[in-house]
């Protein structure tokens, strides 16, 4: 499986054009033109099962988004200063499946910009600058959101107005120390900030910390430090870019599975199943005062069309049943993990449709194998089979599919993981 010459032409174009920002995903590249479904087809018409993406969370190509789309660009496509159905529409029915204190929406193009305002907002509303984020988070790439997404790495420098806390390994730690430690650590580093003169503004977290290296568990940790940064008068900002509209099984929205009422909720990757849209969904109160001062206006957020494709993404998950086919297909599926007996599986997690593999070289110490992780990605893409690997030692593979999977694909996937486990 070498590089063809026309492959390597395309990755001298790339590179010439693009720069060197621009990095490839495998040791071989993939070169896709075509997606339906859980399934991916790249330029010599080979098929690869979809077992990463969590944007196209519907299947791609998915006909009810591609329809509503199609449809509405063809009759008008302006912004938000026109009065318009469609985005009164879609936020009525996004607010729907929020609890009731989370009633406002508001609308971006990418999770960044949706992030980059839950800051602006935080600080506005309770005076404070200071950030509370974990180890390893993302939250986004502009310039404010960069300086609280330390799994950027040493190309950019938190914000001094920044502190970060240990992620919630509940595999190296128990259960019971993170329900505990989690919110310990939140309110030592809340006691930090105000030792350096600074305001708490927010409490940022991806509900299942994905960057971090997925920590679904346990349910309920995360009360403790919510509360802990509401007394000292700062927010909470629940990230659902990762874990929303259904993933996670259980609950459409990951901050459910552990009881807390976040005071914002950025949204974003599966919003459009593919279209560039994402949001915050928010309690009034939040933006009463923001709001009117703020002269909020995102040329292309909340669009006709966009909202077109976001109401047609949410009427299939309710209408196909997404949510509980992630229950049922990610139980079905972790169970398989958990049965492959092999000794590099040191820790199977997650919830519903969002899994984590922690690849150890010895489950007794628990130490990361980096390496062998690499070798079962690639192994499996050589079986046609795309996952990915995160967390501060990269290893712990990512299995994030289209909530559409079905039991016969995590049957795919196990029957080609077993394989690659017992050559890699
Ligand atoms: N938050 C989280 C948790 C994310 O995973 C991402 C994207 N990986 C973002 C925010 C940023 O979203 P976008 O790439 O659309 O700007």
């Amino acid at each position: 499986d070498r590089l063809d010459d026309s492959e390597r032409a395309l990755i001298a174009r790339r590179e010439k054009v693009l720069g060197p920002a621009y990095r490839l995903f495998y040791e071989k590249p993939l070169h896709l033109v075509r997606g339906e479904g859980v399934f991916l087809y790249d330029v010599a018409g080979e098929k690869y099962l979809d077992a990463y993406n969590n944007v196209a969370s519907l299947g791609h190509c998915h006909p009810r988004v591609v329809e509503a789309i199609t449809k509405q660009t063809a009759i008008l496509n302006t912004h938000t200063r026109y009065l318009h159905e469609g985005i009164v529409d879609y936020a009525e029915t996004l607010t729907e499946t929020f609890p009731d204190t989370l009633s406002q929406a508001m609308f971006t193009c990418t999770g960044s910009e949706a992030n980059d305002l839950a800051v602006r907002i935080a600080r506005f509303v309770t005076g404070g600058t200071g950030i509370i984020a974990t180890e390893l988070a993302y939250h986004g790439l502009t310039s404010a959101v960069a300086e609280f997404s330390p799994s950027l790495g040493e190309s950019v420098t938190l914000g001094p107005h920044v502190r970060t806390v240990p992620s919630p390994d509940a595999y190296r730690n128990s259960p019971e120390e993170v329900m505990e430690k989690f919110g310990r650590d939140v309110c030592a580093a809340i006691a930090d900030l105000k030792r350096h003169g600074i305001k708490p503004a927010m409490l940022v977290t991806d509900t299942i910390f994905s960057s971090d290296g997925i920590f679904a568990g346990p349910k309920g940790f995360l009360k403790p430090a919510v509360d802990a940064i509401h007394e000292a008068g700062g927010l909470f900002v629940a990230d659902e870019v990762q874990p929303g509209f259904g993933r996670t099984g259980e609950t459409m929205w990951g901050f459910e599975r552990h009881g807390v009422s976040p005071d914002m909720v950025t949204i974003g990757k599966p919003m459009g199943n593919g279209y560039p849209m994402a949001g915050i969904v928010l309690r009034p109160e939040i933006i009463a005062e923001f709001g009117p001062r703020a002269r909020y206006f995102n040329t292309f957020g909340g669009n006709p069309v966009a909202a077109a494709a976001g109401k047609a993404v949410l009427d299939a998950i309710r209408i196909d049943g997404l949510q509980h086919n992630a229950l049922d297909v990610g139980r079905y599926l972790m169970d398989g993990l958990m049965s492959l007996s092999h000794t590099a599986i040191g820790d199977v997690r997650g919830s519903g449709l969002f899994i984590g593999v922690e690849i150890v070289s010895d489950t007794a110490t628990k130490r990361p194998d980096a390496a062998l992780t690499t070798r079962i990605v690639n192994g499996l893409r050589e079986r046609r089979i795309l996952i990915s690997a995160s967390g501060p030692n990269a290893n712990i593979l990512k299995i994030r599919p289209p909530l559409v999977f079905a039991r016969e694909h995590a049957d795919m996937l196990l029957s080609a993981l077993d394989d690659v486990l017992n050559t890699a």
